[in-house]
């Protein structure tokens, strides 16, 4: 074992974890002028062929855009994305419905590489010249006594013990950290298992390069208790996620071979088939990842240590927003690190405000993820969620101060994501009594709605 010198520098923030958050966490870093030592257990992905880990490509939206701007990276960013203006729905007869996710040229989501996203987040910090980024370290454990962290080399087997002033987790939902804090402080921490599960596959381009989908959706496939999302990518080929129960009569366990991995695509996803050469190899080949929400509190540890990103708050895919929940997480403590600039930096105040501020925000959007899932696999072929949909986009228009639609709040702007929880519990009651007894948009008492929009909803910011 290996001891390293204790930082004599007061400006070293050391972190664990060199995935999306940690990677753009030390950018953020690094532009005020603080040091970060960064640490993540696998190879540089920039330079051996690693996949980037579950979920080839993400939805990134407004709240993960301004942080990557703060971060000066969005002109490296904008090259590779490509944009989502809403869901495709495809029906069992194989029909298509397009439903706009806003009803604004600029309200639209993008679709990411996870992998190209955390190289343009790594090069940034490594140029910013404050940032030594050590891979193959997986941390094994932390002693708040003596503020160290022990390594283990995943290569190498090389034990290391490495002191740190300030330590921040953002080693993803199984986090060690996240450990280390709790093994020491009284805490509450929550896996909830969905009980659903996912496994990726890929429709191709087609023969001349060509997307053999719309390029611009987010194609879905809702089925009830099951569903299948694509994603576009850059080089014209979709990733596709199958979403379905782990166990059961339908379920990734009953699937257990190419015969009925076939006859259930058939039977439900029909259209998909010829998009999809090789469905049965891929199926068997890429494993089928789990779900889960992690609620966890405390987030921090006195003035050592701070939890951010998956570590702090895993949620279900279902409103594309785990990444862009976790950049809002570095741009918050970025800036709550910039309002406390001119004190003799005091870390304890910082992590204790960052933990306050950010914990309801976490639990918020995790609820409102699994609520989606049922929007998702269910709702958005219901004519009376169309029906609403339709109602809250003229609610919108008409009550611009005061009315926002969910998805819109969510996804569109930056308000804090428990105040969009909040108003979308009250909207829904809104727009349920609206649409009671009404088939369509102008059969709506647009009177009731003003009176009900006015009385209910105070005044929204939605950018604050
Ligand atoms: C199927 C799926 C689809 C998703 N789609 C979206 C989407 O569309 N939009 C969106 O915003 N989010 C999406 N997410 C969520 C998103 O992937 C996560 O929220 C995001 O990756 C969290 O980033 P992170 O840096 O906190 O954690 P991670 O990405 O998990 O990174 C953690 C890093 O820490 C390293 N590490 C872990 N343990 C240790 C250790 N002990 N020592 C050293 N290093 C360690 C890991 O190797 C990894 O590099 C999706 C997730 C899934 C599963």
């Amino acid at each position: 074992m290996i001891d390293s010198k204790p930082i004599t520098n007061q400006q070293t923030i050391t972190l664990i974890g060199a995935g999306l958050v940690g990677s753009l966490l030390a950018v953020l870093l690094a532009k005020r002028g603080i040091k970060v030592e960064l640490y993540e257990r696998r190879s540089d992905m920039r330079k051996a062929d690693i996949s980037a880990g579950r979920s080839i490509n993400l939805a990134l939206a407004n709240r993960g855009i301004y942080p990557l701007e703060q971060a000066g990276l969005m002109d490296k960013v904008k090259p590779i994305l490509t944009t989502m203006k809403g869901r495709m729905v495809h029906d069992m007869e194989g029909n298509e419905n397009f439903q706009s996710y806003g009803q604004r040229e600029e309200e639209v989501i993008y679709s990411v590489s996870r992998g190209d996203l955390n190289k343009i987040c790594l090069d940034a910090a490594e140029k910013t010249g404050l940032v030594n980024i050590y891979f193959n370290q997986n941390c094994e454990s932390v002693d708040f006594d003596s503020n160290q962290i022990h390594f283990k080399n995943a290569i190498t087997n090389d034990e290391t013990l490495v002191c740190f002033n300030q330590l921040i987790g953002t080693d993803g939902s199984a986090s060690a950290i996240r450990d280390a804090i709790h093994q020491i402080e009284s805490s509450q921490h929550d896996v909830l298992e969905l009980g659903h599960s996912y496994k990726e596959l890929r429709i191709p381009a087609g023969k001349n390069g060509e997307f053999q989908i719309d390029k611009n959706s987010l194609h879905i496939w809702p089925r009830g208790g099951y569903m299948l999302i694509a994603l576009p990518n850059e080089d014209a080929s979709f990733t596709v996620t199958l979403f379905m129960p782990t166990q059961g009569d339908i379920s990734f366990e009953s699937l257990d071979n190419h015969e009925k991995v076939s006859e259930f695509f058939e039977l439900h996803f029909n259209d998909t088939i010829s998009f999809l050469p090789s469905l049965k190899e891929d199926f068997f080949a890429n494993p089928t990842g789990r779900l889960a929400t992690v609620k966890c509190s405390p987030w921090h540890y006195k003035n050592k240590a701070l939890l951010l990103g998956d570590a702090a708050h895993a949620i279900v895919p279902f409103h594309g927003q785990g990444m862009n929940c976790g950049f809002e997480d570095a741009i918050y403590l970025a800036e709550t690190i910039d309002e406390h600039s001119n004190d003799n930096i005091d870390w304890g105040k910082i992590f204790e405000q960052v933990d306050q501020n950010r914990k309801p925000n976490g639990d918020a959007i995790a609820d409102m993820a699994i609520e989606n899932y049922m929007t998702m696999r269910d709702s958005v072929r219901d004519v009376k969620f169309l029906l609403k949909s339709a109602i809250g986009f003229e609610l919108e228009k008409q009550f611009p101060s005061h009315f926002c639609p969910r998805y819109s709040m969510v996804m569109f702007h930056r308000l804090p994501y428990s105040e969009a929880k909040q108003r979308g519990v009250i909207q829904e009651e809104i727009l349920t009594k609206l649409a009671e007894n009404v088939t369509e948009l102008k059969g709506v008492d647009f009177d009731l709605a003003k009176t009900l929009v006015l009385k209910k909803l105070s005044k929204v910011n939605l950018n604050p």
